[in-house]
């Protein structure tokens, strides 16, 4: 173990894994987000899901409403899932954190009867080359002809309430999708009979329209995270925030401003922070953090409410002078009580990484 012995006091805490939903194009990415936006909202009376800039987070206690007997949540201690709101590879390959992928996580999203198709590869390969964990969400399984569709049910419980003729041209449909797989490489099955998410991707049917398949979803996103990255969400959680720029954005009142996702530590609204810039990092203060306002409230206010600090995994939107040349995909640090030049350093090598995966992306 890596333990150093540094500190007596233990500030480590566990962050919400940051998960990203990739695909080809209308096979369902965005209304897999809404959906599971959606059941947040309505099963989350005791816990609430919390709107972030670009970021929808789903906290542990609405998940296992959502999922129900699939998620105890006496099983786990990470604090959650959050989702980013763009779906899209594109997004996904410019946003990274040190050394790798923003996502920790991701949802591979496949319409059952269109199957792989170029985008899915892509995206296949950026997962490959990211190293990132992902789950396949063979997608639209209410199109399967002579489905008996039950809103937001468990699979194995709508699987039953299929005639055999529906259920096997399903399953011809599963079959052909996990053998795509297998031909890129990846050892794959359904969910249900994956022992090792590390070795095998489970693929999970689902549907964004009816909400089928969705408990499952989110139950293997919540094992997955809790079994295989524990260690990699342990965070100094009152440290300086570290994150990435999602976009560069100017806002009335406010300016240019970033929306980022944060991914380590906390951002103060009085913080020094450095940005990736154009040319160079960009240093500058923090002039206010700003949360999407509840919508029942925006009629009479601005569109945001600001914040005091926020800690990571979360997204936010930060309003600061000198951001012109911020870029989308570039990282930003919080100085605090550490030595300003080098977390200038640290953010121009950032940078540097970045310059050569664009090259290298052609
Ligand atoms: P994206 O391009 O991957 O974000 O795809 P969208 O979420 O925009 O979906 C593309 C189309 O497929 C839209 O018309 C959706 O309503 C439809 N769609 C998405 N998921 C499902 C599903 O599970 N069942 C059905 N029947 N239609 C779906």
């Amino acid at each position: 173990d890596t333990d150093t012995g540094a500190g007596s006091h233990d500030p480590t805490s566990l962050r919400t894994p940051i998960v990203a939903v990739l695909g080809h194009v209308d096979h369902g990415k965005t209304s897999l987000l809404d959906k599971i936006r959606g059941s947040a909202v309505i099963e989350g009376e005791a816990g609430a899901i919390t709107q972030h800039i670009g970021a929808t987070a789903v906290p542990l206690d609405v998940v296992s409403s959502i999922a129900g007997d699939l998620v105890n949540p006496d099983d786990f201690d990470l604090p959650g899932l959050l989702f980013i709101d763009t779906p899209g590879h594109h997004s996904f390959t410019t946003l990274r954190s040190r050394g790798g992928a923003l996502a920790d996580i991701a949802i591979l999203v496949v319409d059952v009867n269109d199957g792989f198709q170029p985008q899915t590869l892509e995206a296949l390969d950026i997962l490959k080359r990211s190293q990132t964990p992902f789950i396949v969400a063979a997608n639209k399984i209410d199109t399967v002809p002579g489905w008996n569709p039950n809103e937001d049910s468990p699979i194995n419980a709508t699987y039953e309430a299929q005639s055999d003729r529906v259920s096997s041209r399903l399953d011809e449909s599963l079959y052909e999708i996990i053998g795509n797989l297998s031909d890129e490489d990846f050892s794959a099955d359904l969910y249900w009979r994956v022992q090792n998410f590390q070795r095998n991707v489970g693929v999970v049917p689902v549907s964004a329209m009816t909400g089928e398949g969705v408990p499952d979803l989110l139950a293997v996103m919540m094992g997955l995270s809790q079994r295989y990255m524990k260690e990699e969400m342990e965070i100094d959680v009152q440290g300086p925030g570290v994150g990435t720029v999602l976009e560069v954005k100017e806002e009335k009142g406010f300016g240019t401003t970033i929306d980022i996702v944060l991914y380590d530590g906390t951002i103060k609204a009085d913080d020094q922070i450095v940005v990736g810039g154009m040319n160079k990092p960009i240093v500058t203060d923090v002039r206010a953090l700003l949360q999407p306002r509840p919508l029942a409230e925006i009629r009479t206010e601005s569109r945001f409410e600001k914040v005091d600090e926020i800690s990571a995994a979360s997204g936010i939107k930060v309003a600061a002078p000198e951001l012109a040349d911020a870029m989308a995909g570039a990282p930003v640090r919080v100085v605090r009580n550490r030595e300003l030049d080098e977390v200038v350093e640290e953010v121009e090598a950032e940078l540097a990484d970045i310059a050569v995966d664009t090259e290298e992306q052609g």
